[in-house]
């Protein structure tokens, strides 16, 4: 040893930046649900009307994910495209727009699976075992090890479904937060192994980031029947709401209710009971009677059912509208589906350009 101090690692260059690419002008967004059923109000609160919203300021790609519904659903596709049309209703009548969107099935733009398959590669399959989602999906369908590779797979094909069009945003719920975390380790990884090339996107949550279900036990979802569909009927929403979980301590009409621990409470103010539209304004005085025991759970969730009534109107008559031109959705799809893949097969060569790979430009 000399004594002499070691020599100041040199600190790493800063990534080269990587451009954000816009289509018209507007930055990119990218997301879409399984076609499993009807859409419902946990999708609307947690992610459709942000996509509305975004519509505005973003170039956006809505898309039908049928590949990503074969992660659990392999063996029954008898009703795909059944589903398929019912949520691209529930889709256009929440305002979803195909004049400024591109609606498109992911089974038909097979660059998305080619980069699937490149991304596997720098991904390790215990970074994928650790993603909190396998372990639910695995025990929700009480497949013990016997789930397949292409559910190990998933948030690779989500990667690879945001990364291939360069989208910025993704908005989503919350479950969808360790998905994208693997979208953006893969971006990080790929442009430290081949340059850069990917923006990181960002996950944009709704105002109700996982709305509960009607059982008040797990998140709504189509799959689990706690679903409040879009598409239902005045009467089955009825019907579902008088259904719900409200506090177990509060049997009768006059006995003193805890709204803090009370599902139907929390949509109140998810809904927009209160005469303040959405929030907790207005609902203190819902909380004031339930406490007192002057307002039983009968008549609170008939106060919900009303607001349903009254906030999804707009939404009944849009989709009463689109049914009656059946061939339109297909006709959306069949178009954006189109555009889409032109995007996809030039941005792909360019990706594979990148790797040093596919034919020389
Ligand atoms: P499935 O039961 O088939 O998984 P799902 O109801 O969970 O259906 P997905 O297609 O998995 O719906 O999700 C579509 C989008 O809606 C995702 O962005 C997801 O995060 C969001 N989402 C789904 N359920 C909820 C919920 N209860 N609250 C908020 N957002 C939700
Ligand atoms: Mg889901």
């Amino acid at each position: 040893m000399t004594g002499e101090a070691a020599p100041v690692p040199a600190t790493p260059a800063p990534a080269a930046p990587v451009a954000v690419r816009k289509i018209g002008g507007k930055p990119i967004v990218v997301t879409g649900d399984r076609p499993t059923g009807l859409l419902h109000v946990g999708h609307w609160v947690g992610s459709l009307e942000n996509r509305v919203k975004m519509q505005e300021t973003y170039h956006c790609l809505f898309l039908v994910a049928d590949v990503h519904l074969l992660t659990t659903h392999a063996e029954d596709t008898s009703r795909i495209r059944e589903f398929t049309r019912g949520m691209v209703l529930d889709w256009l009548a929440t305002g979803l727009d195909p004049s400024r969107a591109w609606f498109y099935v992911q089974s038909g733009v097979p660059e998305i699976f080619e980069l699937t398959l490149i991304l596997s590669m720098l991904c390790t399959v215990p970074r994928a075992l650790r993603v909190p989602t396998l372990k639910e999906k695995v025990e929700e369908g009480a497949l013990g090890e016997n789930y397949s590779v292409g559910l190990l797979n998933y948030p690779i094909l989500m990667a690879s479904d945001i990364l291939l069009f360069h989208a910025t945003m993704v908005p989503v719920g919350e479950d969808q937060a360790s998905h994208l975390e693997v979208t953006r380790e893969l971006a990080r990884r790929f442009n430290h192994v081949y340059g850069p090339h990917f923006v990181e996107p960002r996950i944009v949550v709704g105002r109700a980031p996982r709305l509960m279900g009607t059982d008040g036990v797990r998140k709504m979802s189509k799959s689990l029947d706690n679903h409040l569909a879009l598409a239902h009927s005045p009467q089955e929403f009825r019907r579902r709401v008088a259904g719900m979980f409200t506090d177990p301590k509060k049997q009768r009409k006059n006995d003193p209710g805890r709204p803090e621990v009370c599902n139907v409470f929390s949509y109140h103010g998810t809904f927009g009971t209160g005469a303040a539209g959405t929030g907790a304004a207005g609902t203190e005085e819902i909380a004031r009677d339930c406490r007192s025991g002057q307002l039983g759970c009968v008549d609170c969730k008939k106060r919900l059912a009303d607001t349903f009534d009254r906030v999804l109107a707009p939404i009944r008559e849009r989709r009463a509208s689109y049914e009656k031109d059946p061939g339109a959705v297909d006709a959306i799809l069949r178009e954006g589906t189109a555009k889409v893949r032109d995007l996809a097969r030039g941005n792909l060569a360019e990706i594979l350009d990148r790797m040093g790979m596919g034919s020389a430009p």
